[in-house]
């Protein structure tokens, strides 16, 4: 399953994304706006650009893929959804594409897995184990395939744990995000502009769900 973060309809569409949704240990908007370049290049256009580049390489290897939304619907879904759409695919492993909105000085991605977060709808204990193999291989093979350093201002090396995103709270499949880069950092703009560099970005991401789904869980 591939998440591709936000939809560009969204900005047209704020009284429908700011409604609130219950995400298991709090309620948060249902879906936001990202963020975009300083040249107005937006995180939503990124990340369904290398979304569709993954799905490609993924039904190349022969997997059998979902997208939450595909630029078919003119805003959202709501991050409930976005969850549910896996869930209800049994996905092997899933993934939420983005890019950041971080402070100009800084620059790098990093990878972000589900908390222990059990109330409401959420109970992520299972997902968590299968989530960081999924994660640690994503951060190795993502890094790989397109020499982006770690983060220098977010997270640790690269990974950060977190308990306030909707999209995995209420995951019942391995679930991650990536945050590919700083879109707010002019050299993570540019690469993340340049259509070469997101062909290698969405390689990396289907190299770890390949190293993923064809090595044994140990
Ligand atoms: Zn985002």
């Amino acid at each position: 399953m591939i998440d591709p973060g936000h939809n560009p309809g969204n900005v047209d569409h704020t009284t429908e994304i700011n409604a609130q949704v219950d995400v298991g240990n709090g309620h948060k908007e249902c879906d936001t706006t990202g963020t975009e370049t300083d040249a107005g290049y937006s995180e939503a256009a990124y990340t369904l650009d290398v979304s569709n580049r993954l799905r490609d390489l993924l039904q190349t290897l022969g997997a059998k893929v979902v997208l939450t939304q595909d630029g078919d619907r003119p805003w959202g879904p709501c991050v409930t959804e976005r969850a549910a759409i896996g869930n209800a695919a049994h996905a092997d492993a899933a993934i939420s594409i983005h890019g950041d909105g971080g402070p100009a000085t800084g620059s790098g991605f990093h990878v972000i897995m589900p908390a222990e977060v059990k109330g409401g709808a959420a109970d992520t204990g299972p997902i968590v184990a299968p989530s960081h193999r999924l994660g640690l291989l994503l951060r190795e093979k993502f890094q790989a395939a397109t020499a982006e350093p770690y983060a220098d201002y977010v997270a640790q090396q690269g990974l950060d744990t977190r308990s306030d995103l909707g999209g995995l709270n209420l995951s019942t499949v391995p679930k991650v995000f990536i945050e590919c880069g700083n879109m707010r950092n002019a050299g993570d703009a540019g690469r993340m502009t340049d259509p070469q560099w997101r062909q290698k970005a969405a390689q990396g991401i289907a190299d770890a769900f390949t190293a993923y789904l064809t090595t044994a869980s140990g």
